[in-house]
């Protein structure tokens, strides 16, 4: 600056002003780079654009605290509802577990107290109308009687039973007593014997049409003749005495009528070089002994169903 001349110096100044002023406009060059510099602008935006990115990632993290914050004081409702229910459960069991205490495994609202085989001729009875025979049953908490058809003929009897609020029950007794073809046939081809010699209970094969229809007849019959209130369906079942120490269950039938029906009902059709009952019932065990069980079940079900 010292070598500098005095009229470029006082140009230099007006110069200076001018641009200091905005009012110089003799070099355009020098003018846009006053009016935009373009180095303070880019600095501006950098910052913006950093600052506003750095919000943004703040505003996020903010907004993810928050529902990190929310979510956990729901998992800690939850929890504390959790407690709760577990805790009421808890009491709940404990309440049921003293009331079953208290009571009685099995409540009954009716129970029924009845005889099997009822009969006014019976000695305990003797001498007695059928007023005192049933006024005597009710006495004893009898509420029920099961009866064959001489019982059931006596309708006055019947009239007094339910006077005293005692129900009549007549006893059917099916599949018992061996007629023709009805003896059971057990798997090694022979004949059922008796279970006990002598004794009323022979079973006989629940699958010969000619007995389910005499059954149903009677069942009929007894249902619009009598004034009962239910039929009890003796004997329904493959034979079997079971009233005994050690029942002797035999696998039956395996007679024609029961393998034809066997062979409807599970679509399943018997080899035919197997000749003998034998040697049909082995192969039956031995491939089909799941649908021989289903078949059995299914024959004594269906008779209930009729
Ligand atoms: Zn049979």
């Amino acid at each position: 600056m010292l070598s500098t001349k005095p009229n470029r110096r006082r140009f230099l100044q007006i110069i200076s002003a001018s641009v200091a002023a905005g009012t110089f406009s003799g070099c355009k060059r020098k003018s846009k780079r006053a009016k935009k510099p373009p180095k303070l602008r880019n600095e501006k935006k950098e910052v913006e654009s950093f600052f506003d990115s750095r919000k943004k990632a703040l505003k996020k993290k903010r907004k993810e605290e928050e529902k990190r914050l929310k979510n956990k004081e729901k998992e800690e409702e939850e929890t504390a509802d959790e407690e709760e229910r577990e805790k009421e459960l808890e009491k709940e069991e404990i309440t049921k577990r003293d009331q079953l205490r208290a009571k009685p495994v099995i409540e009954r609202k009716y129970q029924m107290r009845g005889l099997i085989g009822f009969s006014p001729k019976y000695s305990i009875f003797t001498g007695e109308n059928v007023e005192e025979i049933s006024k005597k049953l009710y006495k004893w908490g009898i509420n029920a009687v099961w009866a064959d058809k001489r019982t059931l003929a006596n309708k006055d009897l019947l009239d007094a039973l339910h006077a005293w609020s005692i129900q009549v029950y007549a006893t059917v007794g099916l599949f018992n007593g061996w007629r023709g073809r009805n003896r059971p046939i057990r798997s090694d081809g022979t004949p059922l014997r008796s279970f006990i010699p002598g004794h009323w209970y022979q079973g006989s094969c629940p699958n010969q049409p000619n007995d389910i229809s005499r059954a149903l007849g009677e069942i009929q019959l007894i249902a619009k003749k009598y004034d009962i209130d239910g039929i009890w369906l003796d004997g329904l079942r493959y034979p079997v005495f079971w009233s005994a120490p050690n029942p002797n269950a035999h696998m039956t039938c395996f007679e024609q009528v029961c393998q034809n029906k066997f062979q409807n009902y599970a679509g399943i059709t018997i080899p035919k070089q197997y000749l003998t009952v034998r040697d049909r019932a082995e192969w039956i065990m031995k491939h089909h002994a799941d649908e021989w069980v289903d078949f059995k079940m299914y024959s004594i079900t269906s008779l209930r169903k009729i």
